[in-house]
């Protein structure tokens, strides 16, 4: 597969001004808007649609998907609070556009994917633009318990509950972000592992995700 990667003074630019609606929208994360600011979101898009790579949208992706709305992105991975070394379980690799803001951030991302064709593109544009977190096909509604316990867990799509599999997973002091609700919008939810058994829960802003599938999930 030939792919066309050409970040040139216009993409750049418009990058830029990305950057300046985020922040204007509340994003205050310095990291988080270097990492936006560095990873080219129209790789992700045919040649044809880069005018619409630097708008603050979500976008189709194929197999009824999206890549989320950079401000979505934003706004996840501001409440994960990255350290450098985190060990990081993402579900939903849809385009891998996440994928690469939490690598930027210095995190080691593990990163699964449900729909064979997304996972396909992505095993193989991610290492080209020098992306290599370690990629998996199957239902990340379970987690991947074989690489557990993770730092942190990011879930980008809806899912009615929060998965008890994933609270599992997450190390204590471990933060997972998900969003919940029906599949028309959903309320962003962090929870804190204080414990073993412990958690403290916060529920926040409403977003519109496509639906988590899977067996802990629609
Ligand atoms: N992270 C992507 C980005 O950077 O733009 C956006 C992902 S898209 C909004 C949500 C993705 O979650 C879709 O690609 C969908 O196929 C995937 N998905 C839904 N249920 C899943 C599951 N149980 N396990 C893994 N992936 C799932």
């Amino acid at each position: 597969m030939a792919y066309k990667f050409i970040d040139n003074y216009r993409e750049q630019g418009a990058r830029k001004r990305l950057v300046e609606v985020l922040q204007k929208k509340g994003i205050t994360d310095e990291q988080v808007l270097k990492a936006i600011g560095k990873v080219p979101r129209h790789f992700f898009f045919d040649e044809t649609f880069w005018n619409q790579a630097y708008k603050d949208i979500a976008f189709p992706i194929g197999e009824g998907q999206t890549i989320s709305q950079p401000y979505t992105v934003a706004y996840q991975t501001e409440l994960l609070h990255i350290r450098k070394g985190d060990k990081v379980l993402e579900i939903g690799t849809g385009c891998g556009y996440q994928t690469c803001i939490l690598l930027e951030l210095g995190a080691r991302v593990c990163t699964i994917e449900r729909q064979e064709k997304l996972y396909e593109r992505t095993i193989q544009v991610l290492p080209y633009m020098g992306y290599k977190p370690k990629f998996f096909l199957g239902d990340g509604s379970v987690g991947i318990p074989g690489d557990a316990p993770y730092d942190k867990i990011i879930v980008t799509a809806g899912a009615p509950t929060v998965p008890d599999l994933l609270l599992k997973q997450l190390s204590i002091g471990g933060i997972l972000v998900i969003p919940v609700g029906d599949e028309k919008s959903q309320k962003m939810v962090t929870v804190l592992k204080t414990a073993e058994h412990d958690y403290e829960r916060h529920v926040l802003d409403t977003f519109r995700f496509v639906p988590l599938v899977g067996d802990r999930a629609w």
